[in-house]
């Protein structure tokens, strides 16, 4: 650009023409923006500053040298001449322009060979990396490759095992919320971690309120269950108190590394059955003994060698051997049809029964042992007759009529009554005597239950009559029933369906 101005400025002193000037002018801002580039090069390389300066001193130089050439030749000849004169006097600014030049140029080749180099060894450098990184790439991908699936595939295996353990432990709990024994577990520190529905019945707590508290905090008699499991005694039991009643519990328990299963079962009933059991015991022994006793009485006294012969006497005492006897054979025989009735063995027959018969017949019956004092009215109007099994019909109503008598202490009137109602006949059994309070009337029906069982009135019985009357009545399809109330006497009803052949009373 230096030489196209310099010859530009040349070519327009020595001919004058301004069309001369022109690759002087076109030279001229292009040195201009290449000195600006120059100037951002040094910026970044310090060793090209000062010829880049210098550079630009001396090209300032000769732009004032050149715009003075100029000035002169445009003021006329004389001025022209003075310029071709002036000429020479370019001559060293450029030459020392020159030299600034050639060693910008030597400089700039040092750079762009430093550069080239540079860029070789970024190329390098960024070629090893590239190459470091994708096999690092690749190995992470095959390591991924290899390892996820069996990572995968092992927390499979875990979640697997974990969803069996968990469904085996809901199955369990499942099981055991239908087991009737409470069923308690409890971690290391004895803090409640299971509670069972059966635990929530027995112990009146709620699973919510039992969950993560002490057991002694929801089991105050725990001292009295743990000495019971102290003396390996499965059948031993403790009573609870719980809802105002005692329950007995008998305990078992199982410990293990994380706690201990206490498991509670509500021996109660057993209990109360156990009692009845004895009771019963105690009342047919006592019942057996009263009459053994008197046959042993009679027996001993007929056969002294020493007595004199009495044959009034002999009578009385055999007389006495038989009717004990006999009670003797009802009470093994209530025992043994109250057994066939809990086998389900007892059959009845299904026959016509002319029930004013039956009844007159159980009155004859029942007066033999009524007791001056008391006396037994029949009230049956008309002849009624139904199907049914009379022998054990006429069964249930002396039972009734001797326990009327057995509960008259202190006589009046026994009445049995026979009506007939739509599509049914009553017989009903009513006395004055003792009465059976309400709260009595379904447990003169269970088995063995007597109001009295120490018989403080004097008055035994098996506790099996009633038990035994209601099963047969059910059995020829009706139902015996109770009214009463304590001191207000009493009226066991018999009521049994009439078969259409048998409603209309029979005359005889
Ligand atoms: P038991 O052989 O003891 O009389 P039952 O089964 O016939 O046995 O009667 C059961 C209980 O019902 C009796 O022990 C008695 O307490 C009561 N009971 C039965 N009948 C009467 C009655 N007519 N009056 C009062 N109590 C009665």
């Amino acid at each position: 650009q230096m030489l196209d101005e310099e010859t530009g400025i040349r070519g327009y002193v020595i001919s004058g023409e301004a069309s001369s000037l022109q690759p002087y002018n076109e030279a001229r801002p292009l040195v201009a923006q290449d000195l600006d580039n120059l100037d951002r090069l040094a910026g970044r390389r310090p060793e090209i500053a000062a010829d880049v300066a210098a550079a630009r001193a001396v090209t300032g130089d000769l732009d004032r040298f050149y715009a003075r050439q100029i000035a002169l030749v445009r003021s006329g000849e004389a001025g022209q001449a003075k310029a071709q004169q002036n000429v020479l006097a370019g001559k060293a600014p450029f030459d020392r322009y020159r030299r600034i030049s050639t060693r910008l140029l030597a400089r700039s080749n040092v750079i762009v060979a430093d550069a080239q180099k540079s860029e070789r060894r970024t190329l390098w450098t960024t070629l090893v990396l590239a190459a470091a990184a994708g096999a690092g790439a690749i190995a992470i991908a095959l390591w991924l490759l290899l390892s996820v699936p069996r990572r995968i595939w092992s927390l499979y295996d875990v979640e697997r095992s974990l969803r069996a353990a968990a469904e085996r432990g809901d199955r369990a709990s499942r099981s055991l919320a239908h087991v009737e024994d409470a069923v308690i577990l409890l971690d290391p520190d004895g803090l409640v971690r299971y509670w069972n529905p059966a635990a929530t019945r027995l112990l009146g707590v709620a699973e919510d309120d039992a969950l993560g508290r002490p057991l002694p905090e929801l089991l105050p008699e725990l001292p009295a269950v743990e000495e019971l499991l102290a003396t390996e005694a499965p059948l031993t039991a403790t009573p609870i108190a719980r809802d105002g009643s005692e329950r007995w519990l008998a305990a078992r328990e199982s410990r293990f590394a994380e706690g201990r299963v206490l498991v509670l079962q509500d021996t109660t009933e057993a209990r109360q059955l156990e009692r009845t059991r004895s009771e019963f015991l105690a009342t047919a022994s006592h019942e057996l003994r009263t009459p053994l006793a008197a046959v042993y009485g009679a027996v001993r006294t007929l056969l002294r060698a020493d007595r004199a012969t009495d044959q009034a006497l002999d009578q009385q005492l055999l007389t006495m051997i038989e009717s004990e006897s006999e009670r003797l054979k009802e009470i093994v025989e209530q025992i043994l049809v109250s057994a066939e009735v809990d086998r389900g063995e007892v059959r009845v027959r299904s026959e016509p029964c002319a029930l004013r018969e039956l009844c007159e017949s159980a009155v004859a019956a029942a007066s033999l042992q009524s007791p001056p004092g008391l006396e037994l009215r029949l009230d049956a109007p008309e002849e009624i007759v139904v199907a049914c099994d009379g022998a054990r019909l006429r069964q249930v109503i002396v039972n009734l009529l001797d326990n009327a008598i057995k509960y008259s202490p202190g006589g009046g009137e026994i009445s049995l009554r026979l009506q007939a109602r739509p599509g049914t006949a009553v017989i009903e059994v009513a006395d004055r005597g003792i009465g059976i309070p309400r709260d009595a009337h379904e447990r003169i029906f269970e088995k063995f239950f007597r109001l009295d069982p120490e018989m403080r009135r004097g008055v035994g019985g098996s506790g099996l009559g009633l038990y035994i009357s209601r099963e047969l009545v059910r059995r020829m399809g009706g139902e015996l029933r109770v009214h009463s109330g304590a001191g207000a006497g009493t009226t066991f009803s018999v009521e049994l369906p009439r078969e259409p052949a048998f409603q209309e009373p029979v005359v005889r």
